[in-house]
């Protein structure tokens, strides 16, 4: 459900407790791991892939399969702790208790630059859509960087100038 206090980050330790119940009543392993996963995944302030996620953890010298790994990001995100989506057909994931980042994604390079917009935020918390329950949202929108910008500009001026000398 999205509201006002959806959108407060819940302490690291209380989610801990609630994916603990979640695996018991699941009938799943509470694995040391899935605990080491969890808790790499909530350092994350930005959203992140699998790959992110794995390399963030080996930095910690905690190695772990991808598999292991990939199925523990699963369970988080059936649990309720991580939403996932995709930009550009790859997966990312991110604190399902975070405010939702805008994404700003040049169409030249590719790049995606992320930004939090609080009027947009309270815009789309307080939008009701008919026969709907909103959980979260994720905008993408496309434009240009400014260094693709910057690039462009200084292109055109050569093209003018080789224009001249002709
Ligand atoms: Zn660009």
């Amino acid at each position: 459900m999205l509201n006002k206090k959806a959108l407060e980050t819940r302490p690291n330790s209380v989610i801990v407790e609630d994916f603990d119940k979640f695996l018991k009543e699941h009938g799943k392993r509470r694995t040391p791991e899935r605990f080491k996963i969890l808790e790499s995944a909530l350092e994350f302030a930005k959203q992140f892939t699998i790959e992110d996620l794995i390399v963030a953890m080996a930095a910690k010298n905690f190695i772990v399969s991808k598999a292991t790994v990939y199925n523990t990001v699963l369970l988080l995100v059936e649990a309720g702790v991580l939403r996932h989506f995709s930009v550009d057909n790859r997966s990312h994931y991110e604190r399902a208790d975070s405010v939702s980042f805008i994404h700003l994604k040049c169409e030249h390079c590719g790049k995606v630059k992320l930004v939090k917009d609080p009027n947009f935020m309270a815009y789309m918390n307080a939008r009701k859509f008919m026969a709907f329950t909103t959980s979260y949202y994720n905008l993408t929108v496309y434009g240009i960087c400014n260094d693709c910008a910057r690039k462009i500009k200084q292109l055109n001026r050569k093209k003018n100038s080789n224009k001249k000398v002709k």
